[in-house]
């Protein structure tokens, strides 16, 4: 071995940096939790400094010094453990998920075959039968953890379309033209998936939203009629829990009579709220959501996991293994006898040991950590909204179901336009001050400032402060371009 290579693979210089780097780790999630103010949630550069910066210490690395590198990827970072990040919606981890992902790269065992993923199949596959009974199916269901919500929807659609389509697509490619319904406001990958397969701006039947930005599922009738007379082949029915924009919740028990009716798959795209089924508290909103053929959840969205880790279940565990299988061969109500074999039902062939980390959560604390933490943000998500409402000239436009609230600063005077003007610079300078991080979104041709509480830190305090800063931000921003406002 070149000396070089003896170098990197010293047990000693692993131990000496790796006690650094949870020194370092450890140091900074204290300080977070004792609310340090020095400490902002985004240290913001834009794209050429940030490159620039990282291209500086490229060139000025000294050969084996890794200390400066991890400090410097630290300070250069959103923290998603700080009480005032309540931006996407990913969650910060639990410590003990974060020391599995490393044990997990440590081994980096492949997974692709049983013999190459001992641990981290049968570990996984225990995680998917803890969450398929919580989610409030039987003992019939199975699925596997992959690589984020928008895989996780794409492979489940795959499986619809396996499983419902009229030609057997696998072998033969397309005849017909296939399409699914889904709400018009749903996450942009099940329009992705739907053109990835092929089926072009024909396949995705936009179903119209309520108020409250759920599906119209009192249009799903005449949505279906409209696709037939049109020579469509409708195969699935695809309902959010929750949209990504507003946390709005289809009515999947509707969903699921029109599926039945119209022998439809019905599929949930739970990438964000499939986690209430967790909290004793808001399970209800997630009602239904037990009769679909497929759902997904991600694990790094509400339930405290490294990302990406995600859970795609099937009503009949026998479905995922129809996705890729080479035959169609049908195997109604029982699971194939190869479980073991994760490939031949996931996309991925090498995937690193992901569900060790929502099993290494669910060994340490129980379910009930999840249930803690989905019932705690989704009632600081009330309490964001209670607080706007009794903020004046501050605007929600819907009522949050889970933690995601949308609002913006409505100062008096202003037309629609120059209010979505005036949130967008607020949100811009908030950005680049940094105590705060929080997003925007559009809403009917609107910006809105747009918080996920996913911080279990983060209190009223935090929460009252953040309305402050907008309203103060806004008016400076109002009195700086006065006339470009007025
Ligand atoms: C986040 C999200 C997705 C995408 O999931 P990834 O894990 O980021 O790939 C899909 N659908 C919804 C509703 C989401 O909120």
């Amino acid at each position: 071995m070149t000396n070089m290579l003896q170098a990197a693979y010293s047990s000693d210089n692993f131990r000496e940096q790796g006690h650094l780097l949870i020194d370092q780790l450890a140091d900074y999630l204290e300080a977070v939790r004792q609310a340090d103010t020095s400490l902002n949630a985004i240290n913001y550069s834009d794209p050429e400094k940030a490159m620039q910066y990282w291209k500086n210490d490229l060139t000025g690395a000294e050969p084996g010094e890794m200390q400066s590198m991890f400090a410097k990827a630290l300070d250069h970072s959103v923290k998603l453990m700080h009480s005032k990040y309540m931006g996407h919606q990913i969650s910060p981890p639990v410590p003990v998920a974060t020391l599995a992902g490393l044990l997990g790269d440590f081994l980096n065992n492949g997974m692709g075959v049983y013999e190459m993923g001992v641990s981290g199949t049968t570990t996984e596959q225990i995680v998917v039968e803890a969450v398929a009974r919580q989610l409030g199916f039987s003992e019939e269901a199975g699925g596997f953890i992959t690589s984020g919500g928008t895989l996780a929807n794409l492979t489940a659609l795959l499986a619809a379309r396996k499983l419902k389509a009229k030609d057997n697509i696998w072998q033969e490619g397309y005849r017909g033209q296939l399409a699914l319904m889904v709400s018009e406001e749903a996450h942009y990958c099940v329009d992705r998936a739907a053109r990835i397969m092929g089926w072009g701006d024909a396949g995705i039947i936009k179903v119209p939203v309520d108020a409250q930005f759920r599906m119209r599922t009192d249009q799903l009738d005449q949505c279906y009629q409209k696709a037939l007379e049109e020579g469509k082949e409708v195969i699935a029915v695809v309902g959010s829990a929750c949209t990504t924009a507003t946390g709005s919740f289809d009515d999947l028990g509707a969903i699921a009579d029109f599926c039945r009716r119209h022998n439809l798959w019905f599929h949930v795209d739970g990438a964000h709220g499939a986690a209430l089924a967790f909290s004793h508290k808001y399970a209800a909103t997630v009602r239904g959501l037990e009769k679909a053929d497929s759902v997904a959840m991600d694990f790094h969205k509400m339930l405290l996991t490294p990302s990406v880790t995600t859970a795609l279940i099937f009503r009949r565990g026998g479905d995922s293994y129809q996705t890729f299988s080479q035959q169609a061969e049908y195997l109604f109500n029982r699971k194939e006898p190869e479980w073991y074999n994760l490939a031949k039902r996931t996309f991925e062939c090498t995937k690193l040991m992901i569900g060790f980390k929502a099993y290494s959560i669910i060994r340490t604390y129980g379910l009930s950590l999840f249930d803690e933490y989905v019932t705690h943000v989704c009632d600081l998500g009330q309490k964001l909204a209670q607080l706007v409402n009794d903020t004046e000239h501050m605007e929600l436009p819907v009522i949050p179901a889970c933690n995601i609230v949308c609002f913006r600063y409505e100062p008096p005077g202003l037309d629609d336009d120059r209010l979505s003007n005036l949130n967008e610079r607020i949100r811009q300078t908030l950005l680049e001050d940094g105590e705060y991080y929080i997003v925007q979104t559009r809403l009917k041709g609107k910006l809105y400032l747009r918080c996920t509480l996913t911080n279990p830190f983060t209190t009223e305090l935090e929460l009252s402060g953040l309305l402050e800063k907008v309203k103060q931000m806004g008016d400076l921003e109002l009195e700086r371009a006065g006339s470009i406002f007025k």
